[in-house]
C-alpha cells in the first residue's frame, strides 16, 4: 500500500541536495525525521527519547534499545553508506537522462560494478506503487519494439525484440497568453492542427494545445487482442476515450466500455505520428534514453525495470522533492528487494505495471 508522503522538506535541486546531505549523519538525521513525523516512540520501552546513529544505521532510545533506520527502505541490509544511497535515489528520481550503473559506479567511487548495478535495480523496484490509479479521460495507446534492428512497423512479428505497450494521457488546455510556445512550454506540449492555430491566432482566440499527462509502459508478450485488451483494462479506467491505430488487436475495446477512436494508418505506415503524437514523442524519447544513457545494452529480462524508471521520472517531472522520497522506498512498503544473484539468474520478477496477465515471461 502507498503511504502518504511525509510532510518534510525534500531537495528541489542538486545544490539543495548537497546542502541538506553533506554527511552520513545528516542523512541519518533526515531518515529519523521522515520515519517519525509525530515524534519517536521506542517500540520496546515506549521511551520518547531517541537519536539516530549513522554509523550503525539505527535509532537508539534513552534505554539503549536499537531500531533499524534502514529496514523497509531500499537500504535494508546494505553496507553502502547513507550518502551513496541518497545520491543514487536523488539522481535516479530527478535527473532527466537517468544514470547508468557504470556512470554511477564511477561518480561515487563504488568499488564493484555489481554493487552499483544492484543498488540501481533496488531503487527501480521501489518505483512502482502497487495501488496506483489507472489512467483516465483521453488516452493514446500504441505498441513499440525495443531493441534489435529497426524495421517497418507493418510487421508485428517479434524476433529478438521486446514488444512494449504504451499508454499516455492527453491533457488539453487553452493558451490565451498569445505567446508562441517558448521555454515555458515543455517539449511535450503540442499545438493543435495548423488550420486551428491560424484561425485562432487571427481572431485572438486562445490556442488549443495538448501535452502528455501520466504514462504507462509494460513489456507485453505479443500484440494480440488477448494481450492488449486486458492490458488496457488494467491500466485505463472504463469510459475513457482511447485513441489507437487500426491494428486488429484493439478490436473489441468499444464493447468493453471504452470510447474507441481509431485512426487508420496510411499505406506507408507513417501517418500515426501525426494522429497519435504524444505516444510517438514518448516512444522516441524512451528509445533515445535507452540508446543514450544505457548504450542500448538493456536486456529483455530487465527491460520492465527500465520502463518503470522512465515512467516514474516522467510522471513526476514536475514534483522532484516527493519523487526523491518515494525513490528511497520511504513512502512505499516494498517487502522484497532484488539481490545481484537473483537479478542475474532471472529469478527476480521486476514489478510490472500490475499482475494483469499471468505469463511465465512476466512473472517467472
Ligand atoms: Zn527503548
Amino acid at each position: 500500500m502507498t503511504q502518504p508522503l511525509p510532510n518534510i522538506d525534500s531537495p528541489k535541486s542538486l545544490l539543495d541536495f548537497v546542502r541538506m546531505f553533506p554527511t552520513d549523519e545528516a542523512c541519518a538525521e533526515y531518515l529519523f525525521r521522515v520515519r517519525h513525523p509525530n515524534g519517536f516512540v521506542c517500540p520496546k520501552c515506549s521511551s520518547q527519547k531517541g537519536w539516530p546513529i549513522a554509523i550503525r544505521g539505527v535509532t537508539e532510545c534513552s534505554n539503549g534499545h536499537q531500531v533499524s533506520l534502514k529496514s523497509g527502505t531500499v537500504m535494508h541490509r546494505s553496507r553502502q553508506s547513507f550518502t551513496a544511497w541518497f545520491y543514487a535515489a536523488y539522481l535516479m528520481s530527478t535527473l532527466t537522462p537517468g544514470i547508468s550503473a557504470l556512470q554511477f559506479q564511477k561518480q561515487l567511487g563504488i568499488k564493484r560494478y555489481e554493487t552499483a548495478f544492484t543498488m540501481l535495480h533496488k531503487l527501480r523496484a521501489a518505483l512502482v506503487a502497487p495501488d496506483r490509479e489507472k489512467l483516465k479521460g483521453e488516452v493514446e495507446v500504441d505498441e513499440c519494439y525495443i531493441g534489435g534492428p529497426e524495421e517497418g512497423r507493418t510487421g508485428r512479428a517479434k524476433g529478438e525484440k521486446s514488444l512494449v505497450g504504451v499508454a499516455v494521457e492527453v491533457v488539453r488546455w487553452m493558451d490565451s497568453s498569445g505567446r508562441k510556445p517558448g521555454r515555458h512550454v515543455t517539449q511535450y506540449d503540442i499545438e493543435g492542427p495548423p488550420e486551428y492555430q491560424e484561425r485562432s491566432q487571427a481572431d485572438g482566440d486562445p490556442v488549443p494545445r495538448k501535452r502528455s499527462g501520466r504514462v504507462r509502459m509494460t513489456v507485453v508478450p505479443d500484440a494480440s487482442s488477448e494481450v492488449l485488451l486486458p492490458w488496457i483494462e488494467s491500466n485505463i479506467t472504463k469510459g475513457s476515450k482511447v485513441h489507437t491505430d487500426g491494428w486488429k488487436g484493439y478490436n473489441g475495446l468499444g464493447s468493453r466500455g471504452y470510447c474507441h477512436i481509431r485512426t487508420l494508418q496510411s499505406q506507408d505506415g507513417h501517418k500515426t505520428g501525426k494522429w497519435l503524437p504524444l505516444v510517438h514523442l514518448l516512444v522516441s524519447n524512451l528509445k533515445r534514453w535507452l540508446t543514450g544513457t544505457h548504450k542500448g545494452a538493456v536486456r529483455h529480462k530487465h527491460l520492465q525495470a527500465y520502463l518503470n524508471e522512465f515512467t516514474f521520472r516522467f510522471n513526476r517531472r514536475f514534483w522532484r522533492g516527493p519523487a526523491f522520497l518515494r525513490a528511497l522506498g520511504l513512502a512505499v512498503s516494498v517487502i522484497n528487494w532484488p539481490q545481484y544473484d537473483t537479478l542475474y539468474s532471472g529469478k527476480w520478477a521486476h514489478p510490472a505495471a500490475e499482475n494483469w496477465l499471468q505469463t511465465p515471461e512476466l512473472t517467472g
